[in-house]
């Protein structure tokens, strides 16, 4: 499948209503790769992520000679979605030097002295470069919606939480999306869609095989008793800000490889789409060059 189209099956068309239950989280299921067994998926899918990876390697290249466009990769989705897999093996395709990753957790009391966006900004990707945010800005309308009694700490001015509040948030999300996009920041936003039981089995496998305790958090536990109202607060939130200058892609996650050929077929294709070519030479400089080549050439 053209990796065009790859975007556009999982992208959330601006202005339609996104329902967590018309997308699939086991896309093994579906053409072309129902034929195919799990060793068989597998190695196919790691075929093709290495081919993404090299093509991503290049526009990167593009990007960073140019500076003019930065990008911006972020992963939302409920635990053990393998966000962090996720972030290792698209990052394995990059040069460090041109990309930067921040993960967000609980905020601290200085990031709360502050308005909702803040700490976000503050590690934007500059020109050039590519930032992957594990978790975002989006918890801000996902954990925090589902768990109000958060919005105590943030030291809000009486009577801005409303009716509409919500929205609003919507709204400041859209808003600063929008600038960054037409300062030059190229948005890619993912949802890794992963099914409840694929949890449950994943949750399982930290509890029981002994390599894989420390992944296990009791927090993890307690927050997929919150799983309706997680998926409520996504389908609004994805619903109020999959935009045109900033969709959403909704991944399904239940397969790792399967969730990281998608990611990498529309992080390679959504680069390169900027069209991006080297960057021209001015004469004068190409006369400073020719002439350093000739006084090398005479040592
Ligand atoms: P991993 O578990 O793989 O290390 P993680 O991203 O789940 O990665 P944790 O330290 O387990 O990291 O969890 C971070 C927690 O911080 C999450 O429960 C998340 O919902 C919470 N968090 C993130 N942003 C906010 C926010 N703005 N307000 C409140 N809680 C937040
Ligand atoms: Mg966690």
């Amino acid at each position: 499948m053209k990796r065009a189209k790859i975007a556009h099956l999982f992208r959330i068309e601006p202005g339609t209503r996104f329902r967590s239950k018309d997308h699939p989280t086991d896309y093994s299921d579906a053409q072309p790769l129902r034929h195919l067994s799990g060793a068989e998926l597998k190695e196919r899918a790691r075929d093709y992520v290495q081919r993404n990876l090299e093509k991503l390697s290049r526009a990167q290249e593009l990007l960073y000679a140019n500076d003019v466009y930065s990008v911006l990769i972020l992963f939302q989705a409920m635990d053990a979605a393998g966000k962090d897999g996720m972030i290792k093996h698209v990052m394995s395709g990059l040069n460090p030097q041109g990309c930067q990753v921040a993960s967000f957790k609980v905020p601290s009391a200085e990031e709360l002295d502050h308005n909702f966006l803040w700490r976000y900004q503050r590690h934007l990707p500059e020109r050039g470069r590519i930032g992957i945010f594990n978790r975002s800005y989006y918890e801000e309308v996902l954990v925090v919606r589902v768990h109000p009694e958060l919005l105590e700490r943030q030291k809000l001015p009486p009577g801005s939480r409303g009716k509409g509040f919500w929205k609003e948030r919507y709204e400041d999300i859209n808003a600063l999306e929008r600038h960054l996009a037409r300062n030059g920041t190229l948005i890619l936003k993912f949802f890794l869609h992963l099914s409840k039981e694929e949890q449950k089995k994943r949750f399982l496998e930290r509890l029981t095989k002994p390599e894989k305790h420390w992944k296990f958090s009791a927090a993890d536990l307690a927050e997929r008793a919150y799983w309706d109202d997680y998926r409520k607060a996504y389908e609004a939130a994805i619903t109020a800000t999959s935009t045109p200058w900033a969709p959403w892609y909704v991944i399904p996650a239940d397969h790792k490889w399967v969730a990281r050929a998608a990611v990498s077929a529309i992080v390679s294709h959504e680069i390169e789409a900027l069209g991006l070519k080297p960057p021209q030479i001015p004469p004068a400089r190409l006369k400073e060059l020719e002439a350093a080549r000739r006084k090398l050439a005479r040592e």
